[in-house]
């Protein structure tokens, strides 16, 4: 452990680290299933899914079987002129999991570049559309969408980027009614959000180029839960005004949610989805921004002026869709069906034990995902709970961030019903 930790204090710098006052990252030698394993041999529980990525498991086999057979065969190849069955076939395969029309499929690398592309198509649809008046951008307040200067302007309110404000574009920010089943301001919340996107839509409707959301969830804002019915109320009212609707389903996609996509259970097809964090199960770095056919077909002209010019250098990297093939084939089938309904099941079991703590508020869940605050006089990411929190869990074994005083709980879908339930009374104890 002492020469990694070494070279790694001399050479590395963390992300989303202050690294003079946290301790010493931990050295993982290897994964397995929902464990993971340091060098010095102790076991943790991935109950964070590290960082949401991991869908099936750390080390899955058929995972990185895809990912050795596609080494050999094509590593990568330029995606601007070329295309390759990997591509082709995942495309397809998204396409046919996602509802209505969202065909489209254009790949990136991360959550934050989709959100990007999905920006500029959306803005420039409507100059295609020869409808330039449609300027102005809509989001939700503490809404996440990756850490790029269009991603940020988008997710300003999400709190993490006071030093880059400066620089961001304009974005209109609407109140996001966060809640939880005995919230007794619920519906009040509710009204007054949406009584704030009419007055925006009576004002500006006919200017407002495109809105995007973290559907049902937010996640990096501390687990922020509403109500289907709120958004589905929202988004008629967008629709109805023409606006855009751009899904960041980055953290909520591939079964997060219950469902596969928190499309299907809103019963809603954005315009375009977003897609990274589980694509790959967790192996390696892909991301798509899919849209319906209407989107796609604005860019199509005889002048390259109409063209989406943008691109990457790994668009469509063929290891990441090989194992993104594989890891929708494992997403697709009944089993992880299953494992989800188990892992939500366990959830609202120790949820109900849970709510009636003195220490606990806010108490929710969505499909897979549990949260619930701990009372604290600095509510808020920068709660000094969290770090405490968080080293407590290692101590004990259990990967677990809180979101300041925010803890959720989100396990990769192959974690035991058992360990699970273990898990979720050793954070009860040490919560308590
Ligand atoms: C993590 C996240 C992103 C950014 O994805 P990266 O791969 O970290 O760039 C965007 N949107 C949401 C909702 C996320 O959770």
């Amino acid at each position: 452990m002492t020469d990694i930790l070494a070279l790694d204090q001399r050479h590395i710098w963390h992300p989303f680290t202050q690294e003079r006052t946290a301790p010493p990252p931990v050295a993982i030698a290897r994964g397995e299933g929902a464990w993971l394993v340091d060098v010095d041999g102790k076991r943790y529980l991935d109950l964070i899914s590290s960082w949401w990525v991991n869908l099936h498991g750390h080390g899955r086999a058929e995972i990185a079987d895809a990912i050795a057979a596609q080494a050999r065969q094509l590593e990568h190849v330029i995606f601007a002129g070329f295309t390759h069955e990997p591509a082709a076939r995942l495309a397809a395969t998204l396409a046919e999991m996602l509802p209505g029309d969202l065909n489209r499929v254009f790949f990136s690398d991360n959550g934050s570049t989709a959100v990007e592309a999905a920006l500029k198509m959306a803005w420039q649809y409507w100059r295609n559309r020869g409808e330039r008046q449609r300027t102005r951008l809509l989001a939700f307040e503490g809404g996440y969408h990756g850490d790029t200067f269009g991603a940020m302007s988008m997710g300003r309110a999400s709190g993490f980027f006071g030093a880059f404000e400066d620089l961001f574009f304009e974005v209109q920010h609407l109140p996001y009614p966060g809640t939880w089943p005995d919230d007794a301001e619920g519906e009040a919340k509710e009204q007054a959000a949406l009584a704030a996107l009419d007055a925006w839509l009576a004002r500006h409707g006919a200017e407002t180029a495109a809105i995007i959301l973290e559907p049902l969830v937010q996640g990096a804002s501390g687990m922020r839960m509403v109500r289907p019915a709120f958004l589905r109320a929202a988004l008629e009212r967008l629709r109805a005004a023409g606006v855009l609707i751009i899904f960041d389903e980055v953290m909520t996609g591939f079964g997060r949610t219950g469902d596969l996509f928190a499309c299907q259970t809103l019963g809603i097809t954005p315009d375009m989805i977003c897609l990274s964090k589980g694509l790959t199960g967790g192996f390696l770095p892909l991301s798509v921004t899919v849209c319906r056919d209407g989107i796609y077909e604005a860019f199509l002209g005889d002048s390259f002026a109409q063209a989406l010019a943008h691109g990457h250098s790994y668009t469509a990297n063929p290891l990441g869709c090989a194992a993104a093939l594989a890891s929708m084939a494992l997403t697709r089938a009944d089993e992880c069906t299953m494992q989800r309904a188990c892992i939500s099941a366990v959830h609202t079991r120790m949820l109900d034990e849970v709510r009636h703590l003195p220490q606990i508020t806010a108490a929710r869940q969505c499909g897979t995902i549990a949260a619930f605050d701990i009372v604290s006089d600095d509510a808020g990411y920068l709660s000094a709970l969290g770090p405490q929190l968080k080293a407590q869990f290692l101590t004990e074994g259990l990967l677990v961030r809180p979101l300041g005083n925010t803890v959720y709980l989100m396990p990769p879908y192959c974690v035991g019903e058992t360990a699970l339930e273990d898990a979720w009374r050793r954070v009860i104890e040490i919560v308590a």
